[in-house]
Parts: structure tokens; sequence; C-alpha cells
């Protein structure tokens, strides 16, 4: 009795609720409209996972994505082939912080990550990982710099930018002045961009040449999917008859 109760308060001191004992943890957030999800979403999230040591991806498929005229496949059958896709990662988690329940409306990633946020531990770290083609167009998010606040970047880049084209594109508040960007312009995006307010990691190397634009496509033209999505995505496109009319 006595030694429960030592337990016990022993755990209240060191912040332990439930037993549930972890160490601080790298975790990426991953959203898109996964319409459907494919290779080129899984390399990313696999690079970044190896190189920031991160502990937990959540691949979050917009509800209703702001920057897009339109979904194809509905919001759940989006989830259906996240989850299918990620099952066998361990650390790859399927999430419904932007289900039509959670939030009806439009999905803004700084609401997100405010929703997110309360479930960390204070040592926790948050990544966003994003391509550089949406990354391009970050200072017109909602919030932008509150964004660059709440967490580091993990950038899948392309031959052709360069670490100027990445610091063209922050939101003003926290963009460096043009003499300061200029030198950048000689450097090829990789490696890590470092200013007040910004950390912006770039994988190179990891961006593969598949879109879900180009497998809405081939499932349009009958042609295989090969190993542009993962089998059992392949198969539920199949089997639910997706992407067959625009
Ligand atoms: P669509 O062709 O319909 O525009 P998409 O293939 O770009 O879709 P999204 O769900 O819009 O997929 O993308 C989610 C995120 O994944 C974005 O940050 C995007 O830049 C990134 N991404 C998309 N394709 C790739 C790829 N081949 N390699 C790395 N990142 C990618």
């Amino acid at each position: 009795m006595h030694w429960e109760y030592t337990a016990a308060r022993v755990l209240f001191r060191v912040g332990i609720s439930k037993g549930t004992v972890r160490a601080a943890m790298n975790v990426g957030l991953f959203g898109g409209t996964f319409d459907p999800i494919h290779r080129g979403h899984l390399a990313l999230a696999r690079a970044a996972s190896e190189a920031y040591a991160l502990g937990r991806v959540y691949f979050v498929p917009a509800n209703i994505p702001p920057h897009k005229q339109r979904t194809h496949a509905s919001y759940f059958d989006r989830y259906a082939m996240v989850a299918l896709a990620t099952s066998v990662e361990k650390i790859f988690v399927p999430s419904l912080l932007e289900a039509p329940e959670a939030a009806p409306r439009e999905n803004y990633t700084i609401d997100t990550i405010r929703r997110l946020k309360p479930q960390f531990k204070k040592s926790d770290k948050l990544f966003l990982l994003i391509g550089i083609d949406a990354f391009k167009d970050i200072a017109k998010w909602r919030e932008s710099d509150a964004i660059f606040r709440e967490c580091e970047f993990i950038v899948a880049s392309r031959p052709g930018f360069s670490l100027a084209d990445v610091a063209t594109s922050l939101p003003e508040k926290l963009r460096p002045a043009p003499a300061v960007i200029k030198p950048f312009a000689k450097h090829s995006a990789k490696g890590d961009l470092v200013l007040p307010g910004v950390t912006v990691h770039l994988l190179d190397h990891v961006e593969e040449k598949v879109s879900a634009t180009a497998i809405r496509d081939a499932v349009r033209a009958k042609k295989p999917l090969g190993k542009l999505v993962d089998p059992a995505v392949a198969e539920y496109i199949r089997k639910r008859e997706l992407y067959k009319n625009r």
C-alpha cells in the first residue's frame, strides 16, 4: 500500500500519467489532398523521418483544401487510401485532424497545428513536411508567419530551385531584404536555411516524378499504375472505381 502510494507520487512528480513514459519526440505533419496518396508522398515522409529522426509522421488529408479548386475522390476515400498506404510503417499515422467533423470549413494549416499541439510535450518538436512547389506559395497561407513560429519546415527540393527561391517565398515579415537574398541565387536549394524566425531544411534527391494528377490521368486512360502507388491503394482505386471520370 505504502509502496503504491510512493510510486504514484514519483510518477506524478516527473509528470507522467498512466504509465506513459516517453522521451521528447520529433513529430512530422504532412498535409495534402492525397487524391490519391502516392509514391512521392511516401518517399518524402521516409526521407524526412530518416534525416530528422521523426518518431511519428501524421498524414493529414484535407477535407476542404483552401488552395485547390476541387478534390476528385471523397474525403473518406482519400483517408482510406492514406490509411492503407501508411499501414506498414510503424511511425506513419493517418490523421483525422481535418476530417469533416473536426474541421467542417476550409482546412488551414495553422488551425490544424493549433489542434495538434495541445497533445505535445513541451520538449516535442514539430516539423512540417512539404514539397517545394507548395512551399513557393507559403506566404499566401493563412497566418504563415505564425506557422514558422510553430514549426520547422522539411521541404522536398528539386533541381532548378535555388536558396534564393526559397528565401523569396518566405512571408513578407520574415523575408530578408533583396540584397541579402541575392547571393543565395548561386546556391541550389539544399541544406538548411536558417534565418531569424525561420528554419527550413531542404531535402534534395527526394522528389519522385509522380503526381496525383498523373495517377488520375493514368486511371482514366486505363493505364497500369505500376509502382506509382502502393498496391493496396491501386486495388482500392479499382474496387471503388475512383478517378474514372473527371
Ligand atoms: P495534384 O497532382 O492533385 O496537385 P500532388 O501529387 O501534388 O497532387 P498533394 O496531395 O497536393 O499531391 O500534395 C501534398 C504535398 O506533397 C504537397 O506539399 C506537395 O508539394 C507534396 N508532393 C506532391 N508530390 C510530391 C512528390 N512527387 N515528391 C515530393 N513531394 C510531393
